[in-house]
């Protein structure tokens, strides 16, 4: 066992930044990457990571020293199995390294692809969702000249051409339409509304093609080379492009090899099947749902997340009778059961059916439409017959269907690929982002790792270390939450206190005619600082990204509460949850004293 001594790493231009927390003690048993201290400048909270493992023997800083780069924080006894020190990975934010000068991939090792390479590159980047194509943009900004392989026409991958994008567009125009008729009570009376399908549908298209069109443009910009195939590795340093034409993925017979130094893989997911349905046009996934065909009398919506409920809405909105079945005992699984209860009695009589703890067991193609049979607590007795149905019942990672394993790249038995902090999969060479590294499968994540994997292959000391990742259900009211929910402090046993501002007391709210919704935040009961909050309400996807900030900066409730919000707004709910949480909002009845 060796005798270490772990210094502040570099940490950008700061010096003399005061230790707000020590995290660690002697005796204590450290992990390389552990966040040993957590430092506050005037502009930031950054934590300081431990550059090897192993046992605190001594420990030099405590609450309240200021520290710079090189600072002597403390002595351990490295563990035995710890590989060699490396240099110490710079604490948040991290330094902006020099772009590294563009250079081409090495010639073939041994035993390696030998043949014609048509492409040669630094970095080429596996898919082009928002992974792909945040990690492509950030790598050519860095200076590298990078490859980025797509099978489809367009740039965006599912967020763009078949997920989040088109399915707020929908949204907003049903939210419209639902708004639209609330508006009677306010003397303000508007005709049934005649739906216009088609046009409806070119809408959405319009909003995908502006989109992905302006990729395109900022891939030209950054002179990324776009090879549009099929893409499966060769090795550690080739991927074959079977390229495609047409909107699908056509294969046109040819292909074309690209040498790569380094890769980045964001080859993405695809919708989970159920084994038991049948082939039938009138049987759909998301983007089956998000084409829009017709809009059918009576729907069946298999999975009660937000993918499914999103769909609902759009669906029932525009006219359509919806039953949803799912297995579990609650609908939107993740949020806290007081944010969906809310959304629960705001749609109290949007769907005909709920059915929880039930399953769609058996499906027959009929004439007239798709008869499900189904099992479970609130099972209807009779099979039912729908116009069609919507499977929505999750998603599953692409990583078995890119040879992978030729380039060494492991990948569990569902299809994910393991990374490092530093998205590096078991190959040095090859990092790995987005829905298929795991869960949450979201477009933010995928698009902040996909900064950090370039980073990281740039040589930069960047590591994706996010405190919380936030969830939205763009449903009506929307229903929002970020950092841990109340239900994993109790499952993790960590203390906590909320602050709770019910929107039944902002003006704001009360003036949009929608208070029915909250903002709770929710503070660790020892440091004071936030470390989770829900919203649900109109908005509430908007007004969670303030939550996100206060706990990625690590605030505290009097931060929050003394951070003059504008009036009024849906906004100030934030400021007033925090007050509520400090026992002194003057926007809410008196804190009865004990
Ligand atoms: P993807 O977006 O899946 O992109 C992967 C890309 O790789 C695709 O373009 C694919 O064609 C390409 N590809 C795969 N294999 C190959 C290959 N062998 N060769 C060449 N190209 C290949 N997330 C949110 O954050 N907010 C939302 O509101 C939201 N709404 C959603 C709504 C729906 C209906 C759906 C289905 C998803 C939604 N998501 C949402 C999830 C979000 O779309 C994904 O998390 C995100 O797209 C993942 O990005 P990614 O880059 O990992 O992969």
């Amino acid at each position: 066992m060796a005798k270490q001594t772990i210094l502040v790493p570099d940490i950008g231009d700061y010096s003399n930044v005061p230790v707000i927390e020590v995290l660690v003690k002697v005796g204590d048993t450290i992990e390389k990457e552990q966040p040993l201290l957590v430092l506050e400048s005037d502009k930031a909270t950054m934590e300081v990571p431990a550059d090897a493992a192993g046992t605190i023997t001594a420990i030099s800083v405590k609450l309240g020293d200021k520290v710079s780069k090189g600072t002597v924080i403390a002595e351990i006894e490295a563990s035995a199995a710890a590989p060699a020190a490396t240099p110490a990975p710079a604490a948040t934010p991290a330094p902006v390294a020099t772009p590294a000068p563009a250079a081409m991939a090495p010639a073939p090792k041994a035993g390696q692809y030998s043949g014609k390479v048509d492409h040669e590159c630094e970095v080429l980047v596996l898919g082009a969702g928002p992974g792909g194509y945040s990690a492509a943009f950030r790598s050519a900004d860095l200076g590298m000249n990078t490859v980025l392989v797509e099978r489809y026409a367009t740039l965006g991958g599912v967020c763009l051409n078949v997920g989040c994008i088109p399915s707020k567009a929908l949204l907003h125009t049903t939210a419209v339409m639902d708004e639209v008729k609330t508006m009677a009570k306010h003397g303000i009376t508007f005709g049934a509304p005649k739906i216009e399908i088609d046009q409806l549908r070119g809408y959405k298209e319009s909003v995908i093609a502006k989109l992905t069109g302006g990729l395109a443009g900022m891939a030209k910009a950054r002179k990324v080379k776009v090879v549009r195939g099929l893409g499966r590795f060769l090795d550690a340093n080739h991927v074959e492009v079977e390229l495609t034409s047409g909107d699908g993925q056509d294969l046109t017979g040819q292909k074309e090899v690209v040498r790569f130094q380094k890769a980045i893989i964001a080859a993405g997911s695809q919708p989970v099947k159920l084994p038991f349905l049948p082939e039938d046009p009138r049987i759909v996934d998301s983007t089956g749902a998000l084409l829009l065909k017709s809009i059918p009398k009576r729907m069946l919506v298999i999975g009660g997340g937000i993918i499914g409920l999103e769909m609902a809405t759009v669906y029932s909105t525009l006219g359509s009778r919806i039953d949803i079945a799912e297995m579990m005992d609650g609908l939107m699984a993740g949020a806290d059961r007081d944010l969906e209860k809310v959304w629960e009695k705001f749609n109290a009589g949007r769907f005909e059916k709920i059915m929880l703890k039930t399953r769609a067991a058996k499906a027959e193609v009929k004439p007239d439409g798709i008869q499900v049979s189904f099992e479970g607590e609130n099972a209807p007795a009779e099979p039912q017959t729908y116009d069609l149905v919507l499977v929505a019942v999750g998603r599953t990672p692409n990583g078995k269907k890119i040879a992978a394993d030729k380039a060494g790249v492991q990948v569990d038995e569902r299809g994910f690929i393991p990374v490092d902090k530093q998205m590096r999969t078991n190959v040095p060479n090859i990092f790995a982002i987005g829905d298929l590294v795991g869960q949450p499968m979201l477009a933010h994540k995928a698009v902040h790792e996909g900064h950090v994997a370039a980073e990281a292959a740039a040589g930069e000391k960047s590591y994706f270390d996010a405190k919380q990742i936030p969830s939205v259900a763009y449903t009506d009211p929307e229903v929002a939450w970020a950092g841990l929910t109340e239900e994993q402090c109790k499952a993790q046993g960590i203390a906590y206190e909320k602050g709770l501002f019910p929107w039944a007391a902002s003006g704001r709210a009360i003036a949009n005619g929608r208070d029915e919704g909250f903002t709770k935040l929710i503070f660790d009961a020892k440091t004071h600082r936030i470390i989770g909050g829900g919203i649900v309400g109109t908005h509430a996807g908007d007004l969670i990204g303030e939550v996100c900030l206060a706990i990625e900066m690590g605030a505290d409730a009097v931060d929050i509460g003394k951070t003059i919000h504008p009036h009024p707004t849906l906004g100030e709910s934030v400021g007033l949850a925090a007050e509520a949480a400090h026992g002194h909002c003057t926007d809410l009845p008196p804190v009865k004293k004990k």
